[in-house]
């Protein structure tokens, strides 16, 4: 399935600053798609710190998972 081409025009690449680092990260077009897609807000964070994040909360769920 390759339904790439229907982006929404309202989903445009954007600059946003991290709000943990304050970094400026750019969100594009098809990552907005994604968060829309399942209901999710716009990520506040660059990757860094979303990885990083999701890796604490991944350890700290008591990781048998690896
Ligand atoms: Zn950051």
């Amino acid at each position: 399935m390759d339904d790439n081409s229907v982006i929404s025009p309202n989903f445009r690449t954007q600059v946003l600053v991290c709000r943990d680092c304050k970094a400026d990260f750019v969100l594009t077009g098809q990552e907005q798609l994604f968060y829309f897609r399942r209901g999710l807000t716009n990520p506040v964070r660059c990757k860094e710190c979303r990885q990083a994040r999701r890796f604490q909360i991944t350890n700290n769920q008591g990781g048998d998972l690896k």
